[in-house]
């Protein structure tokens, strides 16, 4: 059996990996779920895979959690906050970790499990836009093996040859083509976009997601955060990497070949797809996702992404390419506007504003350690937090 925690259980992410999961149980042994304030949610978990371990972040829901355990006469021993995040994390029985916490939250448990040598299904991109260089390092040193489950990346992955890591150029990669659905706005008129509501933004209308990374679709810092992680997992430049707008979202991402070639990997856009690959892998196993069925009038449509209409594009290029802790600054930025988005207290084309204003507060350094870029995240945070209040 193959021990699994899962970080951010109640979450998109989590529930189709339980799903997956579900369909695996001679195979996998849940070992640990967390959440952050979810107590209900986690508790049905719990009651449906009895993990050895279930995390609430926040203490008050850790308690509420005991007690509903308790009286259902559950063996699973309740941990809280960041400390029960990175134990379980790095737990002896824990073999896979799925690291699904949403945003900079989820960057010391997801390096624990890497510190630990596990193998990290990476969703929580944030974390490797925040540390890239402290990241790959980690995963190098303890031998942990890190494979993306961002469907783009894990499409990469699948598209790659075996022998990547010797460095893209030498495996006759010519171009990563990171595709995207531009999102719920791609044809909305630019003067409309300024009132355009969460509820709207949220309703991709390809994929059913968290309402953060929902945002980041609709300004497209999602595809920039991608941009960021892809030069990370596959140590390259974004010279390397072209953003290409495909709207329907069946093809995840395709690797461009010196001979001309093109590897894509298609399906439905299901994300139970990436997560049964990464779980399988080398090998494959069923994921409950449905055919890809060519013959229902699939369309495959590219455009080029328009930088005036997604300026959030840009600045993510900026920030890889500026380095250092810059995408640290961007990040952090990025989830306070978000955040005060969703609250509405920001228009949505401020976000964009506050990202860049954040950016220029800000003097990036080499991220040399984690007290650095976590410093700068709080730095970046606090800059943002004033600029909403200065309206
Ligand atoms: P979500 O909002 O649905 O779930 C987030 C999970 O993180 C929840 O379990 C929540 O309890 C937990 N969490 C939130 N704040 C926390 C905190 N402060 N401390 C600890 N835990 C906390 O998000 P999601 O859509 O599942 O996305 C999770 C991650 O996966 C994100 O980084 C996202 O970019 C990435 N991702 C998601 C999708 C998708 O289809 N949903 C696709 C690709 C990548
Ligand atoms: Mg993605």
């Amino acid at each position: 059996m193959t021990g699994i925690t899962i970080l951010g259980s109640t979450g998109s992410i989590g529930l189709s990996t339980l799903d997956v999961l579900a369909q695996q149980k001679e195979r996998f042994q849940v070992i640990a779920l967390t959440a952050n304030t979810q107590v209900e949610r986690l508790f049905q978990q719990c009651q449906a895979v009895s993990p050895e371990f279930a995390v609430m972040v926040d203490a008050d829901a850790a308690e509420q959690l005991e007690k509903k355990i308790k009286q259902a006469g559950l063996a699973t021993q309740v941990r809280q906050g960041l400390a029960g995040l990175i134990e379980v994390a790095s737990l002896a029985q824990t073999d896979y970790v799925m690291a699904a916490i949403v945003g900079g939250a989820g960057l010391l448990p997801t390096l624990a499990a890497a510190e630990a040598g596990k193998r990290v299904l990476l969703a929580n991109k944030e974390a490797l836009v925040m540390s890239g260089h402290l990241f790959m390092d980690a995963v190098q040193k303890s031998g942990a093996e890190l494979l993306p489950i961002d469907s783009e990346h894990n499409a990469i992955f699948q598209s790659l040859p075996e022998n990547y890591h010797n460095g893209l150029a030498a495996a006759g990669v010519r171009k990563i083509l990171l595709t995207g659905s531009g999102g719920p706005f791609r044809n909305t008129p630019l003067d409309e976009l300024h009132r355009v509501t969460p509820e709207q933004a949220c309703a991709h209308p390809n994929w059913s997601m968290g309402r953060k990374i929902s945002v980041d679709s609709a300004t497209m810092m999602n595809k920039g955060l991608e941009l960021i992680e892809a030069c990370w997992l596959f140590a390259t430049s974004p010279d390397k990497i072209e953003i290409v707008v495909h709207p329907q979202s069946i093809i995840h991402s395709m690797v461009e070949y010196v001979d001309g070639s093109v590897l894509a990997q298609m399906g439905m856009p299901d994300m139970r797809t990436p997560i049964a690959h990464a779980l399988a892998w080398p090998q494959r196993m069923p994921s409950g996702v449905e055919r890809l069925d060519f013959f229902s009038g699939v369309q495959l449509e590219f455009q080029k992404p328009d930088y005036k209409r997604f300026p959030c594009l840009r600045l993510a290029e900026e920030a890889i390419r500026n380095g250092g802790t810059m995408p640290a600054i961007l990040n952090a930025a990025n989830e306070v506007a978000v955040q005060a988005f969703l609250e509405q207290r920001l228009a949505f084309t401020a976000i964009a504003d506050l990202v860049e204003n954040v950016m220029q507060t800000i003097s990036s350094r080499e991220a040399g350690s984690l007290e650095v870029i976590l410093e700068d995240d709080a730095l970046a945070r606090e800059a943002a937090d004033r600029q909403l209040l200065a309206g």
